[in-house]
């Protein structure tokens, strides 16, 4: 078997490239192990339009669940924080049907799938990546290409069997466990959010409304100690709800990984460390490094170029389009994860007396003025 590109993996980072890299031209074969695209879900399902605008498409109530226009935020005494419009706006989604419908564009677009199909090695002619080894239903098969695209996710092999480091450490990974609650009764336009050492260290737990009375409630935490299953039986004690559903999975949250292509190869989404830090939310960046490296993989079909001088391209095109974010975001996720909850909850109290989006240097002096020990973080910030 030959195909032009070799997609492997088949949810937002895979099922983008394989339609951008489709409709430019590309012959192109995406691969995924689970016998349906979509599940199991290991997401809060939370998004921005900026996801839709890279797809180009308009999201449908097919799979959005509900609008949300605004977050509250909460400290660990409880101060509490709201935000309205901008960055806290977006969608719930309901990932198994999104991710499927994204799955059914790439096939319209021209992309042939194989589910239930699970890479187990690289192919190499001269040390170039030319192919994948593959294993469906019992039979194991090689399936030859001119470019790979490795979008596995966390537990990536692929980009480590091409060479490439993308390996995650217990501090770079952040543990998170989730249950999709029935009952609760939570504002459906608006997304918790809760800090602090004892509910999620290193992380936060979240709410974020489906509607009719469903939400997912989950936490994300960095603990040597305790899992993020012991977290959410704890954060989720009094709760008079019902699981439904139990999520447990990894976000990488200390940054991309150093070298995102190799000879043959690209890696995308959260196979290649692609998530805001901050938040933990990897689903528009996955979107957008995918469609890059469709687009850049697709140029170098028609080139006929795929060594690492060519398609070093893609890495240069999404750190020029996206990299500043993370950076930032990576700023902002140091500077949490050094806060003891004491100065959350005094930068909380501090957060809430101003005007968000007008926050001045000289208000800021004056925090550091009463609490000498934000000196660091302003200056992280600045
Ligand atoms: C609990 C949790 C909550 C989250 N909440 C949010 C959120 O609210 N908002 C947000 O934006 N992000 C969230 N994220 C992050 C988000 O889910 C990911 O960033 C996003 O799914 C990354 O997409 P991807 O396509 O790169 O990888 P994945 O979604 O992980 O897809 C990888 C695919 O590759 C397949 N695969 C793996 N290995 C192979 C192989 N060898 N052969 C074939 N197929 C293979 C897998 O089966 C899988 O389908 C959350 C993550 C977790 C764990």
């Amino acid at each position: 078997m030959k195909y032009d590109i070799v997609v492997v993996g088949g949810r937002i980072g895979g099922s983008t490239a394989s339609i951008f890299a489709s409709k430019n031209g590309a012959d192109v074969l995406m691969l995924e192990k689970n016998q349906e695209i979509g599940t199991p879900v290991q997401c809060a399902e939370a998004t921005s339009s900026r996801t839709f605008k890279t797809l180009e498409m308009k999201p449908s109530s097919k799979y959005v669940c509900s609008e949300i226009k605004g977050a509250d935020i909460y400290a660990p005494d409880g101060t509490h924080g709201h935000l309205e419009g901008g960055y806290a706006e977006g969608f719930i989604l309901e990932r198994k049907l999104f991710d499927k419908h994204l799955a059914i564009e790439a096939a319209k677009s021209g992309a042939d799938i194989m589910v239930k199909t699970i890479v187990k090695d690289v192919l190499r002619k001269e040390g170039k990546v030319c192919g994948v080894v593959a294993k469906h239903m019992g039979r194991t098969m090689e399936i030859e290409a001119d470019i790979v695209i490795a979008a596995d996710g966390i537990e990536s092999r692929v980009a480590q069997m091409a060479g490439l480091n993308t390996s995650q450490t217990t501090n770079s990974l952040c543990s998170c466990a989730q249950y999709e609650m029935v009952g609760l009764n939570t504002d459906p336009n608006y997304l918790k959010f809760h800090f602090g050492e004892k509910i999620a260290p290193k992380g936060y737990a979240w709410i974020f409304p489906k509607g009719d009375n469903v939400a997912n409630v989950g936490v994300g935490v960095r603990s040597n100690t305790e899992t993020a299953y012991h977290f959410l039986k704890k954060f989720t004690t009094n709760m008079d709800a019902t699981p439904v559903e139990l999520n447990i999975g990894g976000v990488p949250v200390l940054g991309p990984v150093k070298k995102t292509y190799t000879d043959g190869l690209l890696v995308v989404g959260d196979a290649a460390g692609q998530v805001e830090p901050f938040t933990g939310g990897g689903i528009h960046i996955a979107a957008h490094c995918g469609r890059v490296a469709g687009e850049i993989a697709a140029e170098g079909i028609e080139k006929e170029k795929n060594t690492s001088n060519f398609l070093k391209k893609y890495e240069k095109r999404w750190k020029n389009e996206i990299g500043k974010d993370i950076k930032d975001s990576l700023k902002y996720r140091k500077i949490l994860d050094k806060l003891t909850d004491e100065e959350i909850n005094i930068l909380a109290k501090f957060l809430k007396e101003q005007d968000l989006e007008s926050i001045s240097k000289m208000s800021m002096l004056g925090l550091v003025k009463e609490y000498p020990q934000f000196l660091k973080l302003l200056k992280d910030l600045l």
